[in-house]
């Protein structure tokens, strides 16, 4: 059932503790902490617009980074309440706790349209053990819980879950945000009857991270594209060479299956035919985290579904990139999580700009695409293409639970409609 949205809300005048995403990059310039990207925070504004316009008392909560329960000034949240106040044009407090008496009488003096930012819950434990002690003294602010974190929806932590039940509990109302919203309307609702055909692309480093994924899509692709390290585990499963490849042995099974539950549904389900490999070589060096710099060499294409022993599978290579690239235009809804090779390396990103060439220019045509959020976004910025999909997921480990059919916790604390 859909979620009560805050469209929904009667909230003038009402106290709104809103749990966002602000967990944004940053880097450390000249002794001062510098956001890197403002995507996150710019997602937010028309939320908060809305609730403005409303003429709600708005408290903001999010994490930032993973201080471990303690005050760790580099992850404070602070930044984030200067450039929310550049973006809105107008004030944001901030105050440098996130429960306690300060944070209790800056709320109680927020004017209708009024924003207070509270520092990151992560700085205590009780946040991601969602102590419920905890949830009680979050929610001593909160009259109404707005949630627009789809990003953190997956967790069942204090200001994702706890707070909620507190203020349905106390009977006030607990609503999506409209980010959050149409993360439910496109991953969720859309995908339960999409548009046929509907061609699924999946790459990424991993089978393991995403087998139940694939597993739930084969329900209802009609083709499903497979690309990126993922597809060493497969050939391994079909009795293949896969050389040094990333490939995750103990998943062959789980990926037999795979392949036997596509032949017995006739979902077809592409391998790629051809690769491009190169050498690893070990540099010698160590990188910052002491792990050995490995440098990859000889790149070239390989035909065969054998990798030789001294060689990794990169990419997708030109053979498959032209399948791939003929399929997906045939397609009227397109769900893509997952990069076809690394992308980070130039010399391995043709097959990932490739599939994100197809999937924009199919959507030009008419298709809807959604992308399931983490690298592939990433990969999809890096070609300029992202305002030609329909829909780009903020969640990554979110997304993926909820496209397995997960219920996600901090979605099921919002009430119905
Ligand atoms: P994921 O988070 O599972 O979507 O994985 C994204 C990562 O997979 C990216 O950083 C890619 O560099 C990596 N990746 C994609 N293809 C390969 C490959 N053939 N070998 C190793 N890593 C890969």
């Amino acid at each position: 059932m859909a979620k009560l949205t805050v469209n929904d809300l009667d909230v003038r005048g009402r106290r709104v503790f809103v749990r966002v995403d602000y967990n944004v990059p940053m880097e450390e310039k000249d002794g001062r902490m510098v956001i890197n990207d403002v995507t996150r925070i710019k997602e937010t504004l028309p939320t908060l617009e809305l609730l403005m316009e409303k003429g709600a008392r708005i408290i903001l909560a999010s994490h930032l980074g993973r201080p471990k329960g303690k005050r760790d000034p580099s992850l404070s949240l602070r930044p984030v309440a200067a450039t929310l106040a550049d973006l809105l044009l107008r004030p944001v407090a901030f105050v440098d706790d996130c429960t306690g008496e300060k944070v209790e009488k800056t709320a109680e003096a927020l004017k209708p349209g009024d924003i207070l930012l509270l520092e990151n819950v992560r700085y205590y434990n009780e946040e991601e053990a969602n102590d419920p002690a905890f949830a009680e003294k979050l929610a001593t602010v909160a009259e109404v819980y707005v949630n627009d974190a789809f990003g953190a929806a997956h967790r069942a932590h204090a200001s994702t879950e706890g707070v909620a039940r507190v203020v349905a509990r106390r009977g006030g109302k607990c609503a999506a945000g409209l980010l959050m919203e149409r993360e439910l309307k496109f991953l969720g609702e859309e995908l339960e009857n999409p548009a046929r055909p509907f061609v699924v692309i999946l790459g990424g480093a991993k089978v393991s991270e995403k087998i139940n994924v694939i597993d739930r899509l084969l329900d209802k692709a009609d083709t499903i594209l497979i690309g990126g390290a993922m597809t060493y585990t497969f050939r391994l499963a079909l009795g293949k060479r896969v050389g040094r490849s990333l490939v995750e042995p103990d998943r062959v099974e789980v990926a037999r299956a795979a392949l036997e539950k596509a032949k017995a549904r006739k979902v077809p389900f592409l391998l790629p035919v051809d690769n491009i490999v190169a050498t690893p070589v070990e540099t010698g060096r160590l990188n910052r985290k002491g792990k050995p710099v490995i440098e990859w060499q000889n790149p070239r294409v390989n035909d065969s579904l054998d990798i030789p022993d001294a060689e990794e599978g990169m990419d997708i290579g030109p053979k498959t990139r032209q399948t791939y690239s003929e399929t997906i235009p045939k397609a009227k809804t397109i769900l893509w999580n997952g990069p076809m090779g690394v992308f980070e390396d130039k010399r391995f990103s043709e097959g990932t700009f490739a599939v994100a060439r197809a999937v924009a220019d199919t959507t030009q045509k008419g298709a809807q695409s959604i992308i399931g959020g983490g690298d592939s976004v990433k990969a999809l910025n890096l070609t300029g293409l992202t305002g030609q999909v329909t829909f780009v997921s903020t969640g990554g480990g979110a997304s993926l639970e909820f496209l397995e059919g997960k219920v996600l916790p901090g979605v099921a604390a919002l009430a119905d409609k």
